[in-house]
């Protein structure tokens, strides 16, 4: 399937697939069919034996405004329930309480995070302008992230009253003691201080990111299959030895500890409804 809404799916060169986040007028926020969509073009860039890496870049000012929090409850739970599932925690009830709720988001952002970072061919992010929350979730599972000197990144997921994003990275990506600043405090940092922190692989002027992050690909293409798929699964089994999956089964219901908190003591939100309002009057 390759009618995609928010997508640009491209071949630069043969052996190197390029998809574009194709939603600039909303900042590319990812929506339940967007990030189903991205699934998809994964796969069709894993299946297509010419190519040998993959590049993930982003259209309009920013890389991604995160979750797209304009989606409907209902809506995302549709398109969540019409796709088929890659985890095993796809929704077949119509729970009110906040089950869907925790396995939609099982399935749609900690299922997805971890299949794109595991995926059998090296992967590139492109990044400039901002990535905010879920936008992260797009960055941190691939394997090298270029990003250009606009570029910023943060976890403003404290702003809602939520610890942090559903893919808990933070630690492996900025070492722990700056990732106790990315998450608390919640401000943004820029791509001179995510270098810094080891997150990045290159910095380079804005005009010069398409360019860099092709070189980049085509140095990584010259070298046999085999070896790119092995030696990427060689490094990622880092993770595991180091215990990345308790950490992200923890992080995950802590998250909806707090998602379940706010739908109770408030509106039915999923989020500090409250301290958001009070936040934005204050900064207004
Ligand atoms: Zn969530």
């Amino acid at each position: 399937m390759t009618d995609w809404n928010y997508l640009i799916y491209e071949k630069p060169h043969a052996d190197i697939a390029r998809i574009w986040l194709n939603r600039p007028d909303a900042r590319n926020a990812q929506d339940t069919r967007l990030l189903y969509e991205l699934n998809e073009a994964f796969d069709v860039a894993i299946a297509d034996s010419e190519v040998k890496v993959i590049i993930l870049a982003a259209k309009g000012p920013h890389f991604s405004a995160g979750h797209d929090l304009t989606e409907s409850p209902d809506a995302a739970l549709d398109t969540h329930r019409n796709y088929k599932a890659v985890g095993s925690w796809l929704s077949s009830t119509d729970s009110s309480g906040v089950e869907t709720h925790y396995e939609r988001e099982k399935e749609i952002y900690e299922h997805f995070c971890l299949r794109w970072r595991d995926l059998s061919k090296p992967t590139i992010a492109s990044v400039h302008g901002k990535s905010i929350a879920g936008g992260l979730m797009l960055i941190w599972p691939m394997d090298f992230i270029i990003a250009s000197e606009d570029a910023t990144f943060q976890d403003n997921t404290a702003y809602m009253g939520i610890p942090g994003i559903e893919y808990f990275a933070h630690a492996w990506e900025l070492g722990i003691r700056k990732a106790k600043e990315f998450l608390l405090c919640g401000e943004p940092i820029t791509a001179a201080e995510a270098m810094q922190a080891g997150m990045l692989n290159r910095v380079v002027p804005r005009e010069q990111l398409e360019q860099a992050t092709l070189d980049f690909a085509q140095s990584i293409a010259n070298k046999p299959a085999l070896a790119l798929k092995l030696g990427k699964a060689a490094i990622n089994a880092t993770y595991a030895a180091q215990g990345f999956d308790n950490v992200q089964q923890a992080a995950f219901n802590a998250h909806h500890l707090a998602h379940a908190h706010y739908r109770l003591s408030q509106d039915g939100s999923f989020l500090d409804k409250q301290f958001l309002e009070r936040f934005s009057k204050k900064s207004s």
